[in-house]
């Protein structure tokens, strides 16, 4: 990543955290490493991050009493939460943690366009014991009216029927709570026995395996078998069913638009009722997936530590750059307009070796000022300096051995052509206007 790209996910990442600030999120940082066994038992044994996309080795012991220990590149990062969670004890505080992240994660995929083997997820994760209201529906909703804010405040439209195919789309699911769940595979495992031996191979096993891993499919073929296998909005229970319905209402009074997807299970074992995606169909190709999350009651309980429900979601990073890239090309193209790249204030000329030291003191001061200064070189000829200027800066200050002695320099304005002699004092007020 390199810059000018590199400023757009400084300015997402900045907008990220000041949205977070105002839902009272605070960050935390986990390490990339851990144990793999956090995602063995996290993620789930049966899913495709841990089955075949895990970075994962043997770290030699160093001590002949020391076992090696298997480590893994996080693959994702709310196992790493949660495991902070139960280690620093954060449940005893009583109180609701609110904690977001933004880093590197890696899985071994097939890379292509919004898909690599290290990319960037910004996330963020509610978690406390249920006595601070962490199971609440509002906190779900509180969780998706935060990213339709973050959304809209990075210039993303929202999807509406005059605009079908460029906004952003919230689908919905409730997987139901974890005694709904298995009375529903065990319903999708039925109804699977007499149609799965039409479907592809890979549905054919996941029906023996994980079930609910066919919802996700989008071979082709097997669409039509998949539409009409039993819907989980069947099998939720009066609880579940309630949670899902205040979840909805929330949303209908903070206007956030949602479809209902029967069929979004989303890939990790760990969810329980909510789940969720953001899909934007644009510049992405088939990775139209931006973010996606949900609820995971049962978690920390899997992971050894205390009864502590918490939601989050993860956004890819790298997916949302592409989708304001798109969205900057189309919109550059709609208006005839080439998109410039940000220039300096000014860019200081030393005319030769003697001055580059007072163009360095120069520089400093306005600087000191909040102007943003490039220096030349003093071996340049005034021509290599105007050229070099004017690719990267809005003024030129040139400075020969008349100006040091005098402290005024030469000015020049490249849009306006406008020259004039300025005294140092009063420099940075001129370039700045
Ligand atoms: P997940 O952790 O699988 O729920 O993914 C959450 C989001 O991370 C997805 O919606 C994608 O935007 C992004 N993501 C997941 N895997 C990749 C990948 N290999 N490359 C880029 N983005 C990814």
């Amino acid at each position: 990543m390199l810059p000018p790209e590199t400023a757009l996910w400084n300015r997402v990442e900045r907008t990220a955290r000041e949205v977070f600030a105002r839902y009272n999120f605070g960050e935390i940082r986990t390490p990339v490493l851990e144990a793999t066994e956090l995602f063995a038992r996290g993620v789930g044994e049966e899913t495709d991050i841990v089955s075949k996309e895990m970075y994962t080795w043997e770290d030699r012991a160093r001590a002949a009493s020391e076992k090696p220990q298997s480590l893994t590149l996080r693959p994702e990062n709310t196992a790493g939460v949660v495991r902070a969670y139960i280690e620093h004890k954060l449940g005893d505080t009583g109180q609701l943690q609110k904690l977001y992240y933004i880093g590197p994660q890696f899985r071994r995929e097939r890379p292509q366009k919004g898909r690599y083997r290290q990319f960037f997820q910004i996330g963020a994760e509610v978690i406390g014991p249920a006595t601070s209201g962490s199971e609440s529906p509002l906190r779900d909703a509180e969780i998706l009216e935060m990213l339709a804010t973050l959304l809209d405040e990075l210039g993303i439209p929202r999807a509406s029927a005059a605009n079908e195919y460029k906004g952003w789309r919230l689908h919905l699911n409730s997987v139901g709570s974890s005694t709904d769940r298995p009375r529903y595979v065990a319903a999708l495992r039925e109804a699977l026995l007499p149609v799965k031996d039409r479907m592809c191979p890979d549905n054919q096993r996941r029906a023996e395996t994980n079930p609910l891993r066919v919802l996700d499919s989008k071979d082709e073929a097997d669409q039509e078998i998949i539409n009409g296998l039993p819907k989980i909005a069947d099998y939720l229970d009066e609880a579940s069913t309630a949670h899902f319905t205040a979840v909805r209402a929330a949303l209908d009074a903070c206007e956030v638009p949602y479809t209902v997807n029967p069929r979004l299970v989303r890939g990790l074992d760990y969810y329980t009722r909510t789940t969720f995606e953001f899909t934007v169909d644009l510049g992405l190709g088939t990775q139209n997936a931006l973010l996606g999350g949900g609820r995971y009651d049962g978690l920390s309980e899997m992971l050894g530590g205390p009864k502590a429900p918490g939601i989050g979601f993860a956004i890819g990073e790298d997916r949302l750059i592409l989708t304001l890239q798109a969205l900057a090309e189309s919109a550059a193209a709609a208006s005839g307009e080439v998109p410039t790249e940000p220039k300096v204030d000014a860019y200081i000329a030393p005319l030769s070796p003697a001055q580059d030291a007072a163009a360095l003191a120069l520089a400093r001061t306005l600087r000191s000022k909040g102007l943003s200064i490039e220096v030349g070189d003093g071996t340049f000829r005034l021509k290599k300096s105007f050229d070099a200027a004017d690719r990267v800066a809005r003024s030129i200050v040139i400075l020969g051995e008349d100006e040091v002695a005098s402290q005024t320099a030469t000015v020049k304005t490249f849009s306006t052509g406008d020259q004039s002699k300025v005294a140092f004092s009063d420099l940075a007020t001129t370039l700045r206007s």
